[in-house]
C-alpha cells in the first residue's frame, strides 16, 4: 500500500525538499515533461485551487492551452514548492465525466437528457418560484462552497438572498472553518487569523493541536522545516500522525480531551509565573475569571482525563512558559468537534495569557481548509452579511442596501439556517428545493445515508458542478455544467489572509460556463439582473467588495487591481487606501504582515476576551455493542476531500491506496484475529462499510481511523454539532468491527453497502 508522504519527515531528511522529490518523480515517470517541439509560448500565474495554503503556480501554455504547471519561486507562500495536487492541477480538467451540457433528469425513468442552457435556466427559475409560492419562505435553500472565487461567492450569496428571496444558504465551509471563525469573532471581535506564514520560520516553539500539516498542508510543513531557530515542536493528537512522528513531544491525548489538556496547561503556565501581565492588563479582559476557572484543572486531574503523564505535562508547560516565541496552530482536529469553539478559544487563551500574539513567531493560528474558505467567511453572504457585516444590525443592512442600490427590505434580518438546519429542514418537509454549488453533500455530510435519503426527498435538487458523477450530482433533477479552477478568473484568500488571483488558462469543455456567468443568466431570467447591472465581470465585483470593506477590519481599499495582486505576490488583508498612502503611492505593500502588533483587538474596547466553559460529555462513547471510537481525517497528500478532482489524475491515483481501509491497533487486531490486508466490516449505529485492515500502532487501543475520502466513511459518522459554530463533529463516532476472514476483494468486490 502506497501512502505518499506517510513518512514525510524521514523522506525529507533522506531526499531533500518536496520539490526535489517531485522533480525526480516527474523526470523518472516522464510526467509533465514537454515534448521537444512544444516549447511554451506563454505563461500565466495563478493560485492553486485545492487547499488554503494558496501556493502560487505558473502555468505554461502552448497555443493558448495549458501544458505544464510549476510552483512559483517568487511567491511568498510556497517559495518554489508545490505538493502533488498542485503539480497535477491541470490534468483533472479534461476528465471524461466533465459536465459539458445542462442535464435534466426524468424521475420516473431516472434517465437524463441534454437541454439547452436557456431551457435549463428557465426551468430552474420556474421550479424555484413555484416551490416558493406553494410552500413559503423556508422552502428553498442553497449550499455553497469554499472552492470558488470570492467574486462568485459574493454574487451567489447576494443573488440568492437579495434577488431571489432564498432565506437559507450556507457553505461547505461550515464543515471546516465555522468553529475557527466563531472562536475568533467572539475572542477578538472579528474573524481574524492573526498570523503570517513567516511565523512558521520564526517560532521557538510550535504547538500543533489537531493538525497534521505533513499531509494536510505539506508546503506549510516545509515552511516549518525552514525554521533555523532549532524549534521545539509539540503535537497534540490522538494519532501518531506523520507530524507527530517528527515532533519533539507527541502529546497523545485521548480523543476530545484536548479542552481539559489546554485548561490544565494554562494552569501550569500560570503557576510557573509565565503570565505576561503587561499584555494581559493592557490588551485583554477576563483573565482573573479564567484563572479562577482553571484552578480545578490540576495536574493530576488533567493527567487522568487526558491520559498524558504528569511528567510530559510538566515538560510541555515548561516549553510554553520559558520560550519567547510560541506559536499555536490548529486545524480540523479542533474545528470538527462538538466543543470546537471553546477548544479553539482555550488555544487563544494560552496565546493571550503568555503574550504570544502580534509578534514574529507567535499567534493563535487556525490553518484554513479549502482554497477560499476565508473568502467564504468574509464575502459569501451566508453566515454573515456580505463583507462580514451583521444581518441583525440595521446600520449594516442600510450600508449594504446603499452599496448595492437595493431596497433594504430585500435584506434578511437574520442569517437563516446553517447547513445542519437546512438538512433538518428537508427532514421536516420544510425545505423542498436545494441548489448545491461545487460541493458534494451526499458524500461529505455526516451520517451520509441519511443525507442521501434527504436529498432524495426533495422536490427539486439542482447541482451546479464540474462533474456529473459526484454522489450528489447523480441524484440531481437538474445539472448545471460549471467551469472549474483554471477555466475562470477571480481571487482566493488563503489561511494567512493573502488575496491572490486565479486565471483562466483553459477553455471549459462543451457548454460549461463559469459560475459567474451562470449567476448572471439566472439573475436575468429571474428578473433581478438590474440589482447586479454593474457586475459584468469578476473584476467589477472585486471593485465593489473593496468599497464595502472600507472601514472594516478587512478593509482592502488599498488594493489596486488583479494585476497588482499578481505582481506583488498577493496582498494580506487588511490593506486600506490609508495603508497605501502611508507608504507612498508607488511602494509595494509589505510581503508579510501579522495582526495585533499594537495590542489592539476588534472589540469596541480594543481588548481580547478570555472565553471558557466546562467540557461537555462526548455525545456517544464506545460500549459493549460498539466498542471502538472512529477517528476520521485526511488520508494522503494526493487526495482532496471527496476526490471529485484528485481521482481524475492518473499520477495522483498511484500515490494513494486504491482500496478503502481502516487503521487498527495491533492489540485489537490480534484480539479479533485480523491480519494486515484482511477485509473487515465496520458498523456504526447508522451504517456500515467494507474496508481493508491496516494494522498500525499509530493509534491507541480501542481507536480506529478511516480517511474521509472514501464515500463509505461518512455512512458511519454521527450528525452532532458544536452549539456555537454549528460545525459537525466528524471525529468521534462509535463503531464495531466484524472480521470477515473469507472475504476478499475478488469475492466481494468493494461494493458499497448500507446505501439507501
Ligand atoms: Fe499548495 Fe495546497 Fe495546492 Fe498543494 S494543494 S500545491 S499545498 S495550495
Amino acid at each position: 500500500m502506497i501512502r505518499w508522504l506517510a513518512n514525510v519527515p524521514k523522506l525529507v531528511a533522506k531526499t531533500g525538499p518536496l520539490t526535489v522529490q517531485l522533480k525526480q518523480m516527474e523526470t523518472h515517470q516522464g510526467l509533465g515533461v514537454l515534448p521537444i517541439a512544444k516549447i511554451p509560448d506563454a505563461t500565466a500565474n495563478s493560485v492553486c485551487g485545492y487547499c488554503s495554503t494558496g501556493c502560487g503556480l505558473q502555468v505554461q501554455l502552448v497555443d493558448g492551452n495549458p501544458v505544464n504547471v510549476t510552483p512559483r519561486a517568487d511567491y511568498p507562500v510556497n517559495l518554489g514548492m508545490a505538493c502533488p495536487k498542485g503539480w497535477e492541477s491541470i490534468r483533472v480538467l479534461d476528465a471524461a465525466d466533465r459536465a459539458t451540457v445542462p442535464l435534466q433528469r426524468d424521475r420516473s425513468t431516472n434517465a437524463v437528457r441534454e437541454i439547452p442552457w436557456m431551457e435549463a435556466v428557465s426551468h430552474f427559475c420556474r421550479r424555484i418560484k413555484d416551490i416558493q409560492q406553494r410552500y413559503g419562505e423556508d422552502s428553498v435553500a442553497f449550499i455553497s462552497t469554499g472552492q470558488i472565487p470570492t467574486e462568485e461567492m459574493a454574487f451567489l450569496g447576494t443573488l440568492a438572498k437579495f434577488g431571489m428571496g432564498i432565506k437559507h444558504g450556507d457553505g461547505n465551509t461550515r464543515q471546516c472553518m465555522a468553529t475557527a471563525a466563531v472562536a475568533y469573532k467572539q475572542s477578538f471581535g472579528f474573524d481574524s487569523p492573526p498570523f503570517t506564514y513567516e511565523d512558521f520560520e520564526q517560532s521557538d516553539v510550535l504547538m500543533f493541536i489537531g493538525a497534521n500539516p505533513c499531509v494536510a498542508h505539506p508546503i506549510l510543513w516545509q515552511r516549518v522545516l525552514r525554521n533555523r531557530r532549532n524549534p521545539v515542536i509539540l503535537v497534540v493528537d490522538p494519532r501518531k500522525t506523520e507530524t507527530a512522528m517528527a515532533a519533539t513531544e507527541h502529546v497523545q491525548a485521548k480523543p476530545k480531551s484536548d479542552l481539559v489538556l489546554l485548561y490544565g496547561l494554562a494552569r501550569e503556565v500560570d503557576r510557573r509565573g509565565a503570565v505576561d501581565w503587561e499584555f494581559v492588563n493592557q490588551s485583554t479582559v477576563g483573565y482573573e475569571s479564567f484563572r479562577e476557572f482553571i484552578e480545578e484543572y490540576t495536574l493530576d486531574r488533567t493527567a487522568l482525563e487526558t491520559g498524558i503523564s504528569t511528567e510530559q505535562l510538566n515538560r510541555v508547560a515548561e516549553h510554553l512558559s520559558n520560550s519567547k516565541r510560541v506559536s499555536f496552530w490548529w486545524t480540523m482536529g479542533v474545528n470538527q468537534s462538538y466543543q470546537g469553539v471553546r477548544t479553539a478559544q482555550a488555544i487563544i487563551n494560552l496565546a493571550l495569557m503568555t503574550g504570544n500574539i502580534g509578534r514574529p513567531g507567535t499567534g493563535a493560528n487556525s490553518i484554513t481548509g479549502q482554497c477560499n474558505a476565508m473568502g467564504s467567511r468574509l464575502f459569501s453572504n451566508t453566515s454573515s452579511l456580505v463583507g462580514h457585516h451583521d444581518f441583525s444590525n440595521s446600520e449594516h443592512r442600510q450600508k449594504i442596501s446603499q452599496w448595492l442600490e437595493i431596497p433594504e427590505e430585500n435584506i434578511p434580518t437574520d442569517t437563516g439556517w446553517a447547513y445542519d438546519q437546512i438538512m433538518d429542514g428537508i427532514d421536516a418537509g420544510k425545505v423542498k428545493a436545494l441548489w448545491v454549488i461545487a460541493t458534494n453533500t451526499a458524500h461529505s455530510w455526516t451520517d451520509s445515508i441519511r443525507a442521501k435519503r434527504l436529498l432524495a426527498k426533495l422536490d427539486f435538487l439542482v447541482v451546479q458542478d464540474m462533474y456529473t458523477t459526484t454522489e450528489t450530482a447523480q441524484k440531481a433533477d437538474l445539472i448545471l455544467p460549471a467551469a472549474g479552477w483554471g477555466e475562470k478568473e477571480g481571487t482566493f484568500i488563503n489561511s494567512e489572509r493573502r488575496i491572490g488571483t486565479i486565471k483562466r488558462i483553459a477553455k471549459s469543455p462543451g457548454q460549461a460556463l463559469s459560475d459567474f456567468s451562470i449567476f448572471r443568466l439566472i439573475a436575468q431570467e429571474w428578473g433581478c439582473d438590474s440589482l447586479f447591472a454593474k457586475w459584468k465581470r469578476p473584476a467589477d465585483v472585486f471593485a465593489s467588495l473593496k468599497t464595502i470593506s472600507e472601514g472594516m477590519p478587512n478593509d482592502i481599499t488599498g488594493i489596486q487591481s488583479y494585476e497588482q495582486l499578481d505582481s506583488v505576490g498577493g496582498i494580506q488583508w487588511p490593506w486600506s487606501s490609508k495603508d497605501q498612502e502611508s507608504i507612498g503611492p508607488d511602494r509595494e505593500p509589505p510581503r508579510e504582515r501579522r495582526l495585533f502588533s499594537d495590542g489592539k483587538f476588534f472589540h469596541p474596547d480594543g481588548k481580547a476576551k478570555f472565553l471558557f466553559e466546562s467540557p461537555r460529555e462526548m455525545p456517544e462513547t464506545p460500549n459493549q455493542e460498539y466498542p471502538f471510537l472512529l477517528l476520521t481525517g485526511r488520508g494522503t497528500v494526493s487526495q482532496w476531500h471527496t476526490q471529485t478532482r484528485t481521482s481524475k489524475s492518473s499520477v495522483l491515483r498511484t500515490l494513494y491506496p486504491s482500496d478503502p481501509y481502516i487503521e487498527i491497533h495491533p492489540d485489537d487486531a490480534l484480539r479479533l484475529g485480523i491480519h494486515a490486508n484482511d477485509w473487515v466490516l465496520v458498523e456504526s449505529p447508522r451504517g456500515r462499510a467494507r474496508v481493508q485492515a491496516v494494522v498500525l500502532s499509530t493509534l491507541q487501543v480501542g481507536q480506529v481511523f478511516m480517511p474521509m475520502h472514501d464515500n463509505q466513511t461518512n455512512q458511519l459518522t454521527l450528525q452532532h454539532i458544536d452549539p456555537y459554530s454549528r460545525q459537525p463533529s466528524f471525529k468521534n463516532s462509535i463503531v464495531r468491527i466484524i472480521h470477515e476472514p473469507k472475504s476478499s476483494k475478488s469475492e466481494r468486490g468493494i461494493e458499497r453497502i448500507g446505501e439507501p
